[in-house]
């Protein structure tokens, strides 16, 4: 059997068995395409659902988000983390809210934000281009399917397959697949669509890409203060937090201490120490029962969670 004969069935097992359900795979939009994989980026799917379906009613065009304001934005992002995707997901459609989002992948890679996995997958999923996209799953795939470990070269490699007349179809299969199928620790072979042809089916696991790295370790001494049902909060001076608000820094005091947490995100793995304080100087009040729509980290929320419970 060649690979003409193997995406065949690869695309039959798809419709069979793809994910046609997730919400964003109802629309070709490109607005939809766009937020949903700027959302999906380094973020698990269970996680983006809620959180798709929220941003969409709320601003269900380009030209809708971009009349938002950034706190709104941040708002609505709060709690999925790496917020600068969200700001320039803002800034993007500023930009294109007059034109609607580029046809070309040239001219989507100019835009805030947007990278080649970006720019293919919209060019793939919304205009159907015959282009190659690889996420973390396909990525798996591919390695596994050329029995290769080095992920240079893996863009030209995966062009050699790519099935130029169904290119949505395809690279949404072979995402599946790396999803359902070829998975990190239990490649399921013996059910796979690309077994006949795939030069790693002896040992799948032995062209698993690298394990990531390790976490950083990070220490906060973070203040909590609430005066009748409102929370002070401070804007951030981080990068990572920035246009969010945070709880303000505070010198450790034992007399003063509330409890620790623990958080982990993006690279790092917080211990937040968390002790009673001032009010700090230009704090915003923020009612303890709108921190919902509050541009306000997860760590945020669980340490006012933490300070209910003790
Ligand atoms: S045969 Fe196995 S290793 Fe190859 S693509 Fe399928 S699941 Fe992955």
């Amino acid at each position: 059997m060649n690979y003409n004969e193997a995406t065949k069935i690869l695309l039959e097992w798809y419709k069979h068995y793809g994910r046609h359900d997730l919400p964003w795979r109802q629309s070709r939009d490109p607005y939809r395409v766009y937020v949903s994989e700027v959302m999906l980026q380094q973020t698990q799917v269970e996680r983006v659902l809620g959180y798709y379906q929220r941003f969409i009613e709320r601003w269900p065009s380009l030209q809708a988000l971009a009349l938002a304001k950034e706190e709104e934005v941040l708002a609505l992002w709060s709690g999925l983390g790496y917020y600068s995707r969200a700001r320039n997901l803002l800034k993007s459609a500023q930009l294109c809210a007059a034109t609607g989002l580029p046809r070309s992948y040239e001219e989507l890679l100019r835009l805030p934000g947007i990278g080649r996995y970006t720019a293919s997958a919209i060019c793939a999923f919304a205009y159907d281009q015959p282009v190659v996209v690889i996420d973390t799953n396909i990525k798996r795939v591919l390695r596994r399917y050329f029995a290769t470990t080095k992920d240079n070269g893996l863009w030209d490699l995966a062009k050699t397959i790519l099935d130029t007349k169904h290119p949505r179809e395809h690279n949404l299969a072979l995402m599946d697949l790396g999803a359902l199928v070829c998975t990190p620790t239990a490649p399921q072979c013996h059910e796979c669509p690309l077994h006949p042809t795939c030069q790693g089916h002896e040992d799948p696991l032995a062209y698993s890409a690298p394990k990531p790295k390790a976490y950083e370790k990070l220490q906060l001494f973070l203040g909590l203060c609430i005066q009748d049902g409102r929370l002070a909060l401070i804007p951030s001076t981080q990068r990572l937090y920035q246009g969010l608000l945070v709880l303000p820094p505070t010198t450790p005091d034992p007399t003063r201490y509330i409890a620790t947490i623990t958080h982990t995100y993006t690279r790092y793995r917080i211990k937040a120490h968390l002790y009673h304080t001032d009010p700090p100087r230009e704090a915003t009040w923020i009612p303890l029962n709108a921190l919902d729509e509050a541009p306000i980290s997860s760590l945020t929320k669980k340490a006012v969670a933490k300070f209910i419970q003790s």
